[in-house]
């Protein structure tokens, strides 16, 4: 039987972070030999926010090295920039001439957008789940690795699939389904005590995966905690739930049962907690950013993945648009 086809991507708006690695990157990591999987750099979406020309390539690059650092491996998934695959832009055009203003005005991450950023509410924020729609459907992706956040987009893309066949009574597209992590979705609390990680809480409160070691130091010793549990077993409060919950991500088992009891026991030291965390962060992080330096070292390296990535991508893409097209009715 043929693999599933699993499609996802992350936009290049700066360094990934810890919460990247857990809720995207290490789940890409695990499908690669199970499906047959499409990895790209959303570099087409980042347009919406306007990044200058000299940073395009650059943050870029800096997806593809995490990419490859956490383990994507070019020989067994396809990994490609989005700009480098125009067939999206072309199916993007045909989805938008289906795609209707009141549906798109009602997505949650729109209205948030226009929220934050009332002066720059233009096209391509608007049109942003036809473009992952496109991303998607170029490959007749079946399975899409989502986190909570995308869940409605993806529903977008069923819509859009469903009514392209409905219209030209065709079964090109599959309707894509979410696969999550086989160990269930993760979130990765910021270190300010409410929130998950990432740039919108601010980077101090997010360890990125090219942290040094004295940065990741400095943040988590800076993290929200309080004065400590006055009772036998009492409920944790939120920021101290987080800090734990950032134990498990990257601790031991061990070492998450013990500083339980001791808050069980109302013994804990906040400060030894976070030194251990710390410390356990650091020997997480610091192997990938070590590899991400090295290979963002290799220029060379970099673009030759690029290029494999593209033909791959570039194949399966085609074999998809020319179906569009002869369907749509170009080219009788
Ligand atoms: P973003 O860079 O915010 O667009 O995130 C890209 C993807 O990374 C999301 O769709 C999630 O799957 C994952 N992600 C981002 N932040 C977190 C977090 N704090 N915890 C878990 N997953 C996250």
């Amino acid at each position: 039987m043929a693999k599933d086809i699993v499609c996802s991507g992350v936009r290049p708006t700066g360094n990934l972070h810890l919460g990247n690695y857990f809720g995207a990157l290490r789940n890409f990591v695990r499908m690669q030999d199970e499906y047959d999987c499409y990895f790209f750099v959303a570099d087409y979406h980042s347009l919406t926010t306007h990044p200058t020309p000299g940073s395009i390539y650059n943050d870029a690059s800096a997806i593809l090295a995490a990419y490859l650092a956490a383990g994507l491996d070019p020989e067994r998934c396809t990994i490609y920039l989005q700009s480098d695959l125009p067939e999206t832009a072309e199916l993007y055009l045909f989805l938008n001439m289906n795609a209707y203003l009141g549906e798109l005005e009602r997505v949650t991450s729109f209205k948030d957008k226009v929220r934050q950023n009332p002066n720059n509410v233009n096209a391509g924020l608007l049109t942003y789940p036809t473009l992952m729609a496109a991303d998607i459907l170029i490959h007749r992706a079946t399975r899409v690795p989502v986190g909570k956040d995308q869940e409605q987009h993806l529903e977008m893309t069923r819509t859009y699939a469903q009514r392209f066949n409905t219209m030209y009574g065709s079964e090109l597209f599959p309707l894509p389904q979410a696969v999550g992590s086989p160990a269930g979705l993760v979130k990765i609390p910021a270190l300010n005590g409410s929130g998950k990680m990432g740039k919108s809480e601010g980077e101090a409160s997010t360890i990125f995966l090219t942290d040094e070691p004295s940065v990741i130091r400095k943040k988590v010793m800076k993290a929200k905690s309080d004065s400590g549990p006055t009772e036998p077993n009492q409920k944790k409060p939120e920021e101290i739930e987080n800090l734990f919950a950032l134990l498990r991500a990257v601790s031991t088992e061990e070492t998450v049962r013990h500083f339980d009891e001791l808050y069980n026991n109302c013994t804990i030291r906040y400060g030894d907690l976070k030194k251990q965390l710390a410390d356990d962060m650091v020997a997480f992080v610091e192997p990938l950013r070590q590899r991400i330096v090295e290979l963002r070292a290799d220029s060379e390296g970099l673009r030759r993945v690029m290029d494999m990535g593209r033909e791959k991508a570039h194949e399966s893409a085609k074999r998809t648009l020319d179906e569009v097209r002869r369907i749509i009715g170009y080219r009788h």
